[in-house]
């Protein structure tokens, strides 16, 4: 996502030749659904891809929060203000839909060229012409690629991140959240004989069914074809896996034994799921870094800012820095590499505090939703009950009104436009 948004945006700014290594062959597991945030759909927009997302989206007219173990309402938000608010509705979608839109977008530019089954592997050079080994997946000699700007949008795994953090001395690590999620999709047909999961695909709506350190959020895709839910639950199968696994196959009895103390109605979904092929994901973060620019490379999206997905805002995240990436370098005042170091710089300042304030909220909202008994539970659904009766917070935080003013009113590439001379000017 990071990597498609922002050769997308540089493309858009006029650079002219933009190279994209990808170690998958294609464009790799997309088998999953993805929340369409009004700060991602503005970027998208501009970067002349949103249509092609929107006309197989699902617009969200409202949310609801469930008990998960009785399908009892505990908090209900209308969304239906948010497009009045910032211009975009929010939208749910396929993630493929959203991958696929941003590689046609790149297609269409010339400048920008894809080198499929190539793994960037050591980087001899962060600046002043960063270099980095390119290792054919499919046979052929590895290879050294030399540019003038370094971008490392190689995922929570980033391997240039570690070189990066080895070079300058810095000990940050990845974290183990506990927590690990089946992603599932359901078919339409799957679904239409069942008047209580039909309704549910039938709904312009986001679920999540909320219980003890697990909760599952699901809605409607592709124009309602397909119902995808995604779960959080307590990490058991990969606490003790060594360190590269990050998906595995699932066990069926397993998922159905994690949520066996849910309503019947999810229970009739998750039975859907055929066995064998349970996907199960780890939900891994990494420490907050302190630099994310090193001469002329820099990390984007979850190499530098990973996080649980309980906010939704991974990838808009991750087009934010694209995004933003463009327009500082778009106006650097000279073709130095000092000054490119510098315009990076700028990147950092704009993107770092938001995307880690981000990081933090995520996982506050985790944990309100995987409550246990206790006065905290009830203090917050207390919150969820007031919703009825107008406005206040929702604990649930991607719904809630103060948190979308932070996320989706800003626009973080008018930030960079205003803010840019004056960091700029700052820096050393
Ligand atoms: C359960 C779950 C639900 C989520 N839901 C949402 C949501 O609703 N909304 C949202 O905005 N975000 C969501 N996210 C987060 C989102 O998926 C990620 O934040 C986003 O994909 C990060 O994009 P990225 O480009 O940084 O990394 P990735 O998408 O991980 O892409 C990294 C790419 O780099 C490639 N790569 C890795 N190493 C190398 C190498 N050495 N050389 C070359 N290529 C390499 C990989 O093959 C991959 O294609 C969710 C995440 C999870 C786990």
């Amino acid at each position: 996502m990071g990597g498609l948004a922002t050769a997308l945006a540089l493309a858009k700014h006029g650079f002219r030749h933009i190279d994209v290594f990808e170690s998958a062959s294609n464009l790799g597991f997309v088998g999953a659904g993805i929340q369409l945030a009004p700060n991602m759909a503005r970027i998208l927009d501009r970067l002349g891809v949103w249509k092609d997302i929107e006309r197989e989206a699902v617009q969200l007219r409202d949310t609801t929060i469930r008990q998960g173990s009785t399908d009892e309402v505990l908090g209900h938000v209308d969304l239906a203000y948010v497009e009045a608010t910032y211009k975009y509705p929010h939208m749910v979608g396929h993630r493929s839909s959203l991958a696929e839109s941003m590689y046609d977008g790149c297609k269409r530019e010339k400048a920008v060229n894809f080198f499929w089954s190539t793994a960037a592997s050591d980087v001899q050079s962060f600046g002043p012409k960063p270099s980095f080994t390119a290792i054919p997946r499919k046979g052929g000699e590895p290879y050294t690629v030399q540019c003038d700007v370094l971008f490392a949008a190689d995922g929570v795994k980033s391997v240039i991140r570690d070189q990066m953090l080895r070079l300058k001395n810095v000990n940050a690590k990845i974290i183990d959240t506990g927590q690990a999620a089946y992603r599932i999709m359901l078919r339409r047909e799957e679904l239409e004989n069942d008047p209580e999961l039909l309704e549910l695909i039938e709904k312009d709506s986001v679920t999540r069914w909320i219980g003890e350190k697990r909760h599952i959020i699901a809605y409607p895709v592709s124009n309602k074809q397909i119902y995808n839910l995604s779960t959080t639950q307590p990490d058991v199968n990969f606490a003790a896996a060594p360190s590269a696994t990050y998906t595995t196959k699932g066990s069926k009895p397993e998922m159905m034994q994690v949520f066996g103390d849910y309503c019947p109605k999810i229970r009739r979904m998750l039975d859907l799921v055929p066995d064998g092929e349970v996907c199960e994901w780890k939900l891994r973060v990494h420490e907050p870094l302190p630099f994310w620019v090193c001469e002329q490379t820099a990390l984007v999206g979850d190499a530098c800012h990973p996080t649980l997905p309980h906010l939704a805002q991974g990838a808009a995240q991750a087009i934010e820095d694209g995004a933003v990436i463009a327009v500082v370098l778009s106006k650097l005042p000279e073709i130095t590499p000092q000054a490119i170091n510098k315009a990076l710089r700028v990147y950092e300042k704009v993107r770092m505090q938001r995307a880690y304030a981000l990081v933090e909220m995520a996982a506050a909202s985790g944990r309100a939703m995987h409550l246990g008994e206790g006065a905290a539970k009830a203090e917050r659904d207390r919150q969820f009950a007031a919703l009825k009766n107008g406005k206040g917070p929702v604990p649930d935080k991607w719904a809630d009104a103060d948190v979308q003013k932070v996320i989706y009113g800003t626009d973080v590439m008018q930030v960079a436009e205003e803010d840019f001379d004056s960091i700029y000017a700052s820096l050393e």
